[in-house]
């Protein structure tokens, strides 16, 4: 775990707003992941927070990626160049899943080369994968229940199970080859069962397959969604994986069938802390504002995209609180870190703040609106 003194002196070193990476964090979630699903391989899914330093540290640790655009497909694909081309090709389904179920044609156009493995949901993707990556491998993207899950994703992606071997035959019919089912159970999700409905649905779907006479599918991909211990109300990981491991071992204990997973959050969440400066102070209405260097705009831009609710401390000890305003550094009203957030009300100008849990979904999506830029990048423990 970072220290204090450490995000102080790295931003007395680098400046603020400043987000810190460390790499021996990400390093322990992966393991944590491994140990617990020992069965499951992880994709990290490199939309969670895409700098290369990160997919390098991943990839020597052993993990597997989920990209979803072009650009993600490249910071991944720096680990396959080079690679003589029979190795490449064993290579890719085992390191990279192309997780996006609608692609642009030039896209499919530009992976076909690599015979990715890709995912998809509907009819029409069939037709323009056929047309533009007939060598790719397929993986149908079913919709399963996102019940309690803070970010749900059911409503824009994923077949109704009712379809699924209809979509999974007619890609056969096409000359496609169908390798296994993905789905995603919405981001943090703490409610468990949706993983446990999910295997279940899957296996059913599995089942008719086979009954309606495919049974080439070997591959299972039960998506992201593991929840980062944001507080003390997050159950341990522990407790979800148990759950994962009795369902998978019940309904799919063949072991030729291959397990992946796609976490993002659960990799990168706590690995992120971001430090900030405070450059104005005032008092409206009874109650203490702080306006810092970094926001909603920047590395809080979870707090827009995301659903996250992230705190704001201060580096003194000991002192009482009272909930205090912070806001962003841009002119937007919107450019709001909390309106109750428990600070000390006699910080002073140029202090540092600082806010912990913050790798995933944040600096990812930072922009550069009104002129302010992203936060400095630090790596630690590289
Ligand atoms: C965003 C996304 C993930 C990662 O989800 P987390 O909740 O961060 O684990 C995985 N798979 C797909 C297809 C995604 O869109």
């Amino acid at each position: 775990m970072i220290t204090k003194k450490q995000m102080q002196d790295l931003a007395k070193k680098h400046g603020t707003p400043l987000f810190i990476v460390d790499h021996d964090e990400i390093r322990r979630n992966y393991a944590q992941f491994k140990k617990y699903l020992p069965r499951v391989q992880a994709y990290y899914a490199v939309k969670a927070e895409p700098m290369p330093e990160i997919v390098k540290t991943l990839y020597k640790a052993g993990a597997s990626f989920d990209v979803a655009s072009m650009p993600e497909f490249m910071i991944v694909h720096e680990y396959i160049k080079g690679m003589p081309d029979k190795k490449r090709l064993a290579w890719i389904w085992d390191k990279i899943i192309y997780a996006n179920p609608i692609k642009p044609n030039e896209t499919l156009k530009e992976l076909d080369q690599y015979r990715p493995l890709v995912t998809f949901d509907n009819l029409e993707e069939i037709h323009k994968i056929k047309k533009y990556a007939p060598h790719a491998g397929l993986c149908l993207r079913i919709r399963v229940p996102n019940t309690g899950a803070v970010v749900e994703l059911s409503s824009k992606f994923g077949a109704s199970p009712g379809e699924a071997v209809d979509l999974i035959l007619e890609a056969v019919k096409q000359g496609l080859g169908v390798e296994g089912l993905s789905f995603h159970v919405g981001s943090q999700t703490t409610n468990f069962e949706n993983y446990v409905q999910a295997i279940n649905l899957s296996a059913d779907i599995f089942k008719e397959a086979k009954e309606r006479g495919y049974d080439k599918m070997n591959l299972l991909d039960i998506g992201g969604g593991f929840p980062a211990p944001y507080d003390s109300s997050v159950k341990p990981f522990q407790e979800l994986a148990e759950k994962i491991n009795a369902e998978l071992e019940r309904l799919f204990p063949d072991p030729k069938i291959e397990i992946l997973a796609e976490p993002g959050r659960f990799m990168i969440a706590t690995a992120g802390t971001s430090v900030m400066r405070i450059n104005g102070k005032t008092v409206r209405d009874g109650k203490t504002c702080y306006y810092v260097n970094d926001g909603a705009y920047h590395t809080f831009s979870g707090i827009i995209f995301d659903h996250q609710h992230c705190n704001v401390y201060s580096f003194r000890k000991g002192k009482k609180t009272e909930n205090c305003s912070v806001f962003g550094p841009t002119c937007d009203a919107l450019d709001v870190i909390s309106s109750a957030m428990p600070l000390p009300t006699d910080l002073q100008l140029g202090e540092l703040l600082y806010s912990t849990n913050m790798g995933a979904y944040s600096h990812a999506s930072s922009t550069w609106f009104n002129g302010f830029p992203p936060a400095k990048v630090v790596h630690i423990n590289k």
